[in-house]
């Protein structure tokens, strides 16, 4: 039975189509898995378990026939869904992996991560990253009102918005092959699977003398993606 890796679905009330995908998804392929991991940004934005959020209760339904199989689905969060915590995990039936994480699928050691602390170009983003990943930081957002921080997010995402369209940051959006390398090489793995870039592909490449290789999950904006292994 294959195990099955999906990111980047951004789930949003706005893209009702990507919730029909995936509550098909789940029915379908995944039903036939032996392991489902979610390798972040599987929601457009999460600003806390206690905001109720629609898309969150939907994907909730959806999961139900994987937790009454027992089929067990992992996730790692992403740069949009960082703040997904142990109370909506566990109520979606997820089990939350920090980002780096090593499996092994048939024997090799595989290494998952969403991938946006690959973009190491990317200086103002990996500042911002820093910060919002301290106790501190998440502490204080997620004790302000919601609508204040449904105010942050929008803003966030305008701004990304704006920064991701122009094309004089193309380059920096992507990972690093300094740090794939890096990454790859600290924990002993010649298979890499991330996310995040929405740049789907199969990279092979020589690490140390050995053929390693470099998984990049696509998107669902037009169509489902998923890999199985
Ligand atoms: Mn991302």
């Amino acid at each position: 039975m294959p195990t099955l890796f999906i990111s980047d679905l951004h789930l949003d009330v706005a893209r009702p189509h990507i919730l029909d995908a995936f509550d098909r998804f789940i029915v379908g392929e995944a039903m036939r898995a032996n392991a489902l991991y979610i390798l972040g940004d599987l929601f457009e934005a999460w600003i806390g378990d206690d905001t109720d959020d629609e898309a969150g209760r939907r994907f909730i339904t959806g999961m139900k026939p994987l937790r009454d199989a027992r089929i067990p689905c992992f996730f790692i969060h992403g740069n949009r869904d960082f703040l997904l915590g142990e109370d909506y995990a566990r109520r979606a039936g997820l089990t939350l992996l920090p980002d780096p994480a090593v499996i092994t699928i048939g024997g090799r050691r595989t290494l998952l991560m969403h991938g946006d602390t690959l973009c190491t170009d990317d200086v103002a983003y990996q500042r911002f990253r820093a910060l919002s990943h301290t106790p501190a930081w998440q502490r204080s957002f997620l004790s302000r009102p919601r609508d204040e921080r449904e105010a942050f997010a929008r803003q966030a995402r305008a701004e990304s918005r704006r920064y991701t369209t122009d094309v004089g940051n193309a380059a920096l959006m992507d990972v690093s092959e300094v740090a794939v390398q890096a990454a790859m090489r600290a924990h002993g793995c010649l298979r890499l699977i991330h996310g995040h870039t929405h740049r789907p592909a199969t990279h092979r490449f020589d690490l140390d003398g050995q053929p390693a290789e470099r998984i990049v999950l696509g998107d669902w904006y037009e169509q489902e993606s998923w890999l199985a292994v």
